[in-house]
């Protein structure tokens, strides 16, 4: 039966609905588009490409969620009939039994492994072929049962209608596909049992078309409804989307730089603790901890001579320079404020530490080198860095408040230079 719109992701993009922390929507569905298909009440044939699709994908969603619910419940009725069969018509007990065995037992396996394997178009012919199958199998037993009996099981038929078309996960369409296929099958075993059987029993055939006739109302009500429900639950998901995204790049700015684009000091503080201070399992006892102040030297000056926007232009060519250098050797980097830039790593080796500082110091002089004759940097850091064993946990505050006393001494001592401090020893100049 071809009651499903070939998906081939309907079940990733149905997930969409279905799992509340996703904020990834179908792209080109906005909560307006939802919105005027609800306020204009579109048919669903109307509805836009893309939400019709992620409809369609939920159609099979449910019927992945209950397609082995209902093949159990169709092996439950199977054995459930064999009982009957038992006390109804020894006899033709036998021979219940194994037709069911050949013929409801292989598609309802088949269903179980569609379900399992993903195969939606199996899976939702297993689901509608089992009970008209099972209507199949109880004609035909009932063609050789006593006529005052046989009626009781092609009766059978009926309910079978009635309540598929209640609860088969089907659309409308796969619905009357259904109805139409249940009762041509009907028809057809009802005439192999002969052309009097059928005439006797053609008042089933009716009933059946009817009950399928009144019951198909009821399931395009419940169509409508789940219709109705699939979009407000959109809208909601993407409202929420929407908000998580605006959440998401909220907290983005809230700790970047705008100047120059570098995390700002409040995500330094974060990253220190999550990444720096306690790594996780790459982290040893024996590392040390470096923190980094690295102020541009003479920069007011800088601004006074070239202007307040050149100044940012060096600023934000630091941070790009310093943004590489930190990437490469797994630490981070921040604008701390001003002309003040912020960096910490986590080292396992303290004879690194000195030509990480010191490469820091070169790239900011060679930043604004102009190629003129003397040759000289316009622009240069002075480096203050504070290096403690990761095992002391020394709080951000004293490393920065070392790597602070670090940089002042720098600066004292002539600037562009690197200054450490350790925290178990006196300080340690260098240039
Ligand atoms: P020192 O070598 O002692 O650090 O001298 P300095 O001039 O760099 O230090 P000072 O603290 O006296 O001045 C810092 C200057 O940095 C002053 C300010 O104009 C400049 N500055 C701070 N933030 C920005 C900015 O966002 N853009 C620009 N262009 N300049 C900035
Ligand atoms: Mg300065
Ligand atoms: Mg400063």
């Amino acid at each position: 039966m071809g009651v499903m719109q070939p998906l081939p992701s309907a079940r990733e993009t149905a997930d969409f609905l279905v799992q509340e922390e996703s904020i990834a929507a179908p792209s080109g569905i906005d909560a307006e588009m939802v919105q005027e298909i609800e306020t204009r009440k579109t048919p669903l044939r109307h509805w836009p490409h893309a939400v019709a699709e992620l409809y369609y994908a939920t159609v099979t969603s449910r019927i992945y969620q209950e397609g082995n619910f209902l093949f159990l419940l169709g092996l439950l009725t199977c054995l459930f009939t064999i009982v009957i069969d038992i006390l109804v018509n020894p006899d033709m007990a036998t021979e219940g039994l194994i037709l069911r065995i050949i013929a409801v037992v292989p598609l309802t396996l088949l269903g179980l492994m569609a379900s399992a394997r993903g195969w939606t178009n199996v899976l939702a012919f297993c689901v509608g072929a089992s009970p008209i199958v099972f209507v199949a199998v109880v004609i035909h037993l009932a063609v050789h049962l006593p006529p005052e009996i046989a009626p009781r099981y092609i009766n059978v038929t009926i309910l079978v209608v009635g309540l598929a078309n209640v609860i088969l996960p089907y659309s409308l369409r796969g619905l009357v596909i259904f109805d139409l296929s249940a009762l041509f099958v009907t028809a057809l075993m009802l005439a192999l049992g002969g052309t009097d059987f059928l005439w006797t029993h053609v008042d089933t055939l009716l009933i059946v078309a009817l009950v399928a006739a009144v019951t198909i109302p009821v399931a395009a009500q419940f169509e409508k409804l789940r219709q109705s429900n699939f979009l407000l639950t959109l809208r909601a998901r993407i409202f929420s989307r929407k908000l998580l995204e605006a959440n998401a790049a909220l907290h983005r700015l809230s700790e970047t730089d705008p100047l120059t684009g570098i995390a700002n000091r409040r995500c330094f503080e974060r990253r220190f603790e999550e990444s720096i201070l306690a790594p996780g399992y790459n982290g040893r006892t024996d590392d040390r901890i470096v923190l980094m102040m690295i102020d541009l030297d003479h920069f007011k000056a800088f601004n006074d001579a070239h202007g307040h926007q050149a100044g940012d232009s060096c600023l934000k060519l630091v941070a790009r320079a310093l943004v590489d250098i930190f990437e490469d050797s797994n630490g981070i980097i921040a604008r701390y404020g001003g002309e003040e830039f912020i960096a910490a790593l986590r080292v396992r080796d303290p004879a690194k530490i000195i030509p990480i500082a010191e490469d820091v110091r070169r790239s900011v002089a060679t930043v604004l080198t102009p190629g003129s004759e003397s040759n000289r940097s316009l622009v240069t850091a002075s480096i203050g860095v504070a290096i403690a064993p990761a095992a002391a946990m020394l709080p951000r505050e004293e490393l920065i408040e070392m790597a602070d006393a670090a940089l002042y001494s720098g600066k004292h001592a002539g600037r562009n230079r690197v200054e450490v401090v350790e925290a178990e020893t006196a300080f340690g100049a260098r240039s």
